[in-house]
């Protein structure tokens, strides 16, 4: 449960998530042994103090966590103000969640001032992690975009394929699985076949849930599943796609890394697939 604007520091460490726009202030070096900053309540008095905006956001490891969303970089020895993305691949996915939250409660707060109804100043609301305008009665919740994101494959054994894409968005060289944002009123189901009929020309069935993962980048919720090809020849739309391509399993191009979700939908597609 987050918990808003808390009025003092807590006594004991707590953890750190100390937010300047996407950044995150982190370790400089590699091996530091606190990647985020742990402080206890004389430490942290000052940046308690002059942060623009705080939060309870949860607990890690029993420790709990802290929101501080700072006007200015803040300086501290040893740490640094970095892009999110960074922290992904040096904590654990569970840290890594938290830090996106105190990023997508930071912006939250941030790009929600004025009635988008009214143009009123919007007020905090205090028991929940909200913004209420008392003008025209209108409460508005953060924003969280929920995206689909899919493993298509065919065949068994030796012989079974995924269906892999290089999108607009994504480094040279490499291939991953669908994805795309839900639109109002469309189930995920239809989400899923739309998108990857828009994106390749493909026809799907068999769907299945495997996992979700949020990604603050800035506020998507992606959830992850497998389909099996129906129909359909591959063909990039050209605009969000730009190459695809069915792929066997020993033969994969260059994909995410292990920990992210569409890793674990391919090896999800893998053992659908027996192989
Ligand atoms: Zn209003």
């Amino acid at each position: 449960m987050i918990v808003p604007r808390p009025e003092n520091a807590p006594d004991q460490v707590a953890i750190y998530m100390i937010v300047n726009g996407n950044k995150v202030l982190q370790s400089v070096p590699e091996d530091a042994a606190n990647i985020l900053p742990q402080l206890d309540s004389k430490a942290v008095a000052s940046l308690w103090q002059h942060a623009a905006y705080r939060a309870r956001i949860g607990t890690y490891q029993g420790t709990p966590v802290y929101l501080l969303d700072t006007d200015e970089p803040v300086e501290l020895a040893g740490f640094e103000s970095l892009p999110l993305r960074q922290l992904l691949h040096r904590v654990d996915s569970q840290l890594f969640a938290l830090a996106g939250r105190a990023c997508q409660v930071a912006y939250f707060i941030r790009t929600h001032l004025f009635c988008s109804q009214c143009g009123q100043g919007l007020e905090e609301v205090t028991d929940e992690l909200a913004v209420y305008c008392r003008t025209c009665d209108y409460r508005t919740y953060p924003r969280i975009s929920p995206c689909i994101i899919v493993a298509v494959y065919r065949g068994h054994g030796d012989s079974a394929e995924i269906l892999l894409a290089h999108g607009v968005r994504h480094p040279e060289g490499l291939y991953s699985v669908l994805a795309g944002f839900v639109e109002s009123g469309e189930t995920l189901e239809q989400c899923l076949a739309r998108e990857v009929f828009e994106e390749t020309g493909v026809d799907v069935e068999c769907i299945e849930y495997v996992m979700s993962q949020p990604w603050p980048f800035p506020h998507s919720l992606m959830m992850g599943f497998t389909a099996r090809y129906r129909d359909g020849d591959v063909t990039p739309d050209g605009n969000e796609v730009l190459a695809a391509n069915w792929f066997t399993f020993n033969a994969l191009p260059k994909t995410p890394p292990p920990g992210t979700i569409a890793a674990q939908l391919i090896d999800a597609a893998r053992t659908k697939c027996g192989c």
